[in-house]
């Protein structure tokens, strides 16, 4: 089998920070973080599997839970009895991800084909939005919002992520268009299964179609989804000595890479971690749990706050955060 490497180019200033002022080096060939080209050989993945030689899976499988919205899969639910199939998601990502397909409004017993819908806000009531269908004037909003909050309190508890459709009055995520009564657009927002699903989950990585298009969008939603399945791998099985030292230096990259505060706090929970290890003679196993959490929490921290992959640097930061992808994944993201 070909061995698989990729070659991360890490910026100068991030490289000048090491935990001991000075690069973070791993002269086992794990990984080294160095001024200049840095190579992460990549072998058994940071998440447990397996490369994808030529196309060939030759380990275990990523396999992804993640909800999405039924049109994305080719369901024809849409309002024109039509739908949205995404071939990202259909073809490329679907041999590592289990999907949970949603259709809200099918689902509320609306039919296909459909009036169609739309999220309206009365001028007189700025803060209220009501769900209307559009020739009928038929309003929506009481019934779609119990149907929409019961549904996102009834998804599974151990799904990794949620990819919804963009610009959906009941799916749409920061894009759905909010209109007057006469149809002008007034803004932007939250379509109303997207809003249930964020309030009744809060920490569940969402991403609509259209923003996965987008290699950092990407990158920054499977980074959170992966992170949580290796959160479960090590719930579920304690990591041996050699493993917890390669967790440790992947925990301690990425706070290098965030730097500050960010880093202290990586370190210091490392450091607790650690204590209590040897204090056993046996792994303890909520040490190991909070091994798990720390990866969740370091991995959003990345992603979502202290990375904000601007142009020119992308390239650079992105990639190292990936490395907590298995690779096959990473393979078909940059695709
Ligand atoms: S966008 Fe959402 S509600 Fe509309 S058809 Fe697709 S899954 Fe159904």
């Amino acid at each position: 089998m070909p061995a698989y490497e990729a070659s991360l180019e890490f910026p100068s200033s991030l490289s000048r920070a090491g935990p001991s002022g000075g690069p973070l080096r791993d002269d086992g060939g794990a990984l080294r973080l160095e001024s200049g080209p840095a190579t992460l050989p990549f072998g058994r993945s940071d998440l447990g599997l397996r490369i994808i030689a030529n196309g060939t899976p030759t380990g275990p499988r990523l396999m992804l839970r993640l909800g999405i919205s039924s049109c994305l899969l080719g369901e024809r639910v849409r309002y024109d009895a039509n739908h949205k199939r995404e071939p990202l998601l259909v073809e490329t990502l679907a041999p590592f991800i289990r999907w949970l397909p949603v259709c809200p409004e099918i689902e509320a017993g609306m039919g296909a084909p459909r009036e169609p819908i739309r999220i309206e806000r009365a001028s007189e009531l700025p803060g209220e939005r009501r769900l209307r269908a559009i020739e009928s004037r038929r309003d929506l909003t009481e019934s779609m919002s119990t149907f929409v909050t019961s549904r996102a309190a009834s998804l599974p508890g151990d799904l990794h992520g949620f990819v919804l459709k963009a610009k959906s009055p009941s799916c749409g995520r920061g894009d759905a268009a909010i209109h007057d009564s006469q149809g002008e657009v007034l803004g932007l927002g939250d379509g109303f299964f997207a809003s249930a699903l964020t309030r009744s989950r809060p920490d569940l990585p969402l991403a609509t179609e259209a923003e996965l298009r987008d290699r950092e969008h990407r990158i920054r939603f499977f980074a959170r989804a992966a992170a949580r399945l290796r959160r479960e791998e090590i719930h579920a099985s304690p990591p041996g000595a050699s493993e917890r030292e390669a967790l440790r230096k992947r925990l301690l990259a990425i706070a290098l890479l965030l730097g500050g505060p960010a880093r202290e706090r990586v370190e210091e929970a490392l450091a607790a971690i650690d204590e209590t290890a040897h204090a056993s003679v046996d792994f303890p196993p909520w040490s190991a749990r909070r091994y798990g959490d720390l990866l969740v929490e370091i991995v959003d921290a990345a992603v979502l706050v202290s990375l904000p992959l601007e142009a020119g640097a992308s390239e650079s930061i992105a990639p190292s955060v990936s490395f907590l992808f298995d690779e096959a994944l990473y393979a078909a993201l940059r695709a």
